[in-house]
């Protein structure tokens, strides 16, 4: 039989495009013509899931909004099935952009981390804080950059 065609907007070096077109095993917990949930492989906690576009877009950058939407709308059962099969008590939504962050597979994906007290996961939440007039700086910046994006 020869192999499932990668979906029109896939990169055939990328492991995720190659899971979409079912070259890769994995193990799937929903899909649609948009999204893709499955298993990660190398879980943080056991049911650690991925979802994912279909489409090959490399980081949160270049995911259009509809296509978020698309997967956007998954999340709150997503979420609560994740919760209510592992039994846990909260669930981490985590998303990687760039090398810098931990992000390891360039095709744009969301983690659903199951999480309960104690179980030792979670980032050093070290908050800072600003100096006088700092913040509204960092305010202008950014919104100037969202007018040129
Ligand atoms: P990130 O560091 O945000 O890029 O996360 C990439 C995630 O993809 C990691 O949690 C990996 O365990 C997971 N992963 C990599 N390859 C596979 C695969 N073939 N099937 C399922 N999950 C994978
Ligand atoms: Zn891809």
């Amino acid at each position: 039989m020869p192999a499932p065609a990668l979906h029109p907007m896939s990169d055939s070096s990328c492991i995720f495009c190659r899971i979409v077109a079912g070259q890769i095993p994995a193990l799937r917990i929903l899909e649609d013509d948009h999204a893709l949930a499955f298993l990660d492989i190398g879980p943080l906690a056991l049911g650690h899931t991925l979802i994912i576009p279909k489409n090959h877009h490399q980081d949160l950058r270049d995911l259009p909004a509809d296509t978020l939407a698309a997967i956007s709308a998954h999340m709150p059962r997503l979420a609560a099935a994740v919760m209510q099969a592992t039994g846990a008590t909260g669930l981490n939504l985590l998303q990687n952009t760039g090398r810098s962050s931990g992000q390891a597979v360039f095709h744009v994906h969301f983690h659903l981390i199951p999480r309960r007290e104690g179980d030792g996961l979670g980032y050093p939440w070290k908050s800072g804080s600003y100096q006088a007039g700092a913040a509204e700086t960092w305010q202008r910046r950014i919104a100037d950059a969202l007018a040129a994006v």
